[in-house]
């Protein structure tokens, strides 16, 4: 295994230290923040998403679309080795959850109603993610 793929863990002291009380909450306790309310459900400059936690590279701002949520949505991840699936049967609803593999952190939820070619919506949670501009 590269390095690049090893796993990062943390205690959840650790976490908490590291992650502000809103992206601990959503990052490490699987919360959802408002619609509308995340720093980058409407930005559209060109650049990658990282994981807030481990600061792997998780989307690119190519792939970002306007799903009208008011969550940042995507059709495709940077690369799918870098999400992990899971079924998620809470809130009555049966949804498929993605989380970071490196570090485990909850992203969001990725849903069958996107635009082609992929026709998925990747609804990730603006305070999982750390956006890298191409000009900064
Ligand atoms: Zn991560």
């Amino acid at each position: 295994m590269s390095e690049k793929n090893q796993k990062v863990t943390h205690t959840e002291s650790e976490w908490r230290e590291r992650l502000t009380p809103e992206e601990y909450r959503i990052c490490r306790q699987k919360g959802t923040e408002r619609a509308f309310t995340g720093e980058y459900y409407s930005n559209q400059q060109s650049g990658v998403y990282l994981c807030r936690c481990c600061g792997e590279t998780l989307f690119n701002a190519e792939h970002k679309y306007d799903s009208g949520s008011g969550w940042p949505s995507f059709w495709q991840p940077s690369s799918n080795d870098m999400l992990q699936e899971h079924h998620d049967q809470s809130h009555g609803m049966v949804r498929i959850e993605i989380t970071c593999s490196r570090c485990d952190a909850h992203l969001g939820h990725v849903f069958p109603d996107g635009p082609q070619p992929t026709g998925l919506r990747y609804c990730v949670n603006s305070a999982s993610l750390a956006f890298v501009g191409d000009d900064s």
